[in-house]
């Protein structure tokens, strides 16, 4: 078939998401206990709904600048100057954290460039760094899931261009602490590695906030969004800021890409800003509080400081046998071997109701002997 021939080899490269193949796995279920999903249960909140229908009623329908709509940008430009207090800190809206991310990629990476991704990791990161033309390079962080910065050291070659690093982490819901995030941004400054910091999950910490390597390497590209905190994650709006010349790069990779974010939900985003999600992180705190207490005798686990997920080692088996067995009885999470070549640890997402988590603490706890 000639269509097989015209797929590129970047295409090929890519592995269909294990994530999907859960889909797939459980497509027969009826009414499975669903904590594989990585996005919150609760709507978007009456402030930022109304935004977005007043935006479409009010025709804000054309293109925007591609940096973001001037009342956007502005807010979130303030925002990150009482943070940082960095002269030379701009702001760039756009479409997703993904979007963010790949911008980011295709503006600073070269064929044969080197990008350290920490194990396990979200999903996306390898393929991001390969559309690129880049090398993934990956430093384990098990059993305990931190940054031990000899490894890090020792991952570093003349070919390393940057370094992706993620807190509140996805799958492991781990928020190093000030001292390893102080060394890891120090080394990148001493060795002019350019570093990538994803804070998608910054609004979700349940035992004081995720300190930002920014703080300590003023260089820092931070990529963060709007869909998890306010759970439009379909709404597509993520938002970069760093060094101005990075980002005046990203703006032109967004001109010829994406254009710019959709134009309603950058108005959205604008009345987002307003919005206090705390009692949804109390919920979540709740969540996390109580699968911890449930799981801890039966699984190994490492307590999350964020995000929503919790990501404990197996009880028999293999991560995908496991997951496997959760399957049969209704309950979707999400192996290992997604995240990473390990296969030896499970993604529980507990961004959902606190009924669905009793049901999923109940086959978990049901299944944790070997069968
Ligand atoms: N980074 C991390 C760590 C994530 O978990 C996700 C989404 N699961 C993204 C980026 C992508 O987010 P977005 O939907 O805003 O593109």
């Amino acid at each position: 078939m000639a269509v097989d021939s015209w797929i590129s080899q970047r295409a090929h490269d890519i592995e269909m998401s294990g994530v999907r193949k859960i889909f797939e796995l459980s497509r027969g279920l009826k009414d499975p206990i669903d904590l594989s999903i990585g996005q919150p249960h609760f709507p978007a909140p009456d402030a930022v709904k109304a935004a977005a229908i007043r935006a479409i009623e009010t025709d804000k329908a054309g293109y925007s600048v591609t940096q973001g709509i001037p009342e956007l940008r502005g807010k979130l430009k303030k925002w990150t100057d009482e943070k940082f207090r960095h002269d030379d800190r701009e702001v760039l809206v756009t479409s997703g954290t993904s979007g963010a991310l790949i911008l980011a990629m295709l503006a600073t990476i070269n064929p044969g460039d080197e990008v350290i991704l920490f194990e396990p990791y979200f999903v996306a990161y390898p393929a991001m760094v390969t559309l690129a033309g880049g090398t993934p390079v990956v430093v384990e962080t098990y059993p305990k899931f931190e940054i031990d910065i000899d490894r890090v050291r020792a991952a570093i070659t003349p070919r390393t261009k940057a370094i992706l690093f993620n807190s509140p982490a996805n799958p492991t819901g781990v928020v190093p602490q000030a001292g390893p995030v102080a060394e890891l941004a120090k080394l990148c400054h001493e060795r002019g590695i350019l570093l990538i910091s994803d804070e998608i999950y910054r609004a979700f910490t349940y035992d004081g906030p995720a300190v930002c390597p920014a703080t300590w390497n003023p260089e820092t590209l931070v990529i963060d969004g709007f869909g998890k905190t306010y759970g439009i994650t379909g709404w597509r709006l993520g938002f970069a800021h760093g060094p101005r010349t990075l980002i005046e790069q990203m703006a032109k990779m967004q001109q010829f890409t994406f254009v710019c974010a959709p134009s309603m939900v950058q108005h959205a985003g604008v009345a987002a800003m307003d919005v206090d999600v705390a009692p949804l992180v109390a919920e979540y705190r709740r969540n996390r509080d109580r699968l911890v207490a449930a799981l801890s005798g039966k699984y190994e686990l490492v307590k999350p400081g964020g995000a929503f997920y919790l990501f404990p080692k197996v009880p028999w088996g293999t991560a995908s046998e496991f997951v496997a067995k959760a399957i049969e009885h209704n309950l979707l999470v999400i192996p290992g071997s997604v995240f990473g070549r390990r296969d030896t640890h499970f993604r529980i997402s507990f961004a959902t109701k606190p009924e669905t988590l009793e049901r999923g603490i109940e086959v978990l706890l049901r299944i944790a002997d070997r069968p």
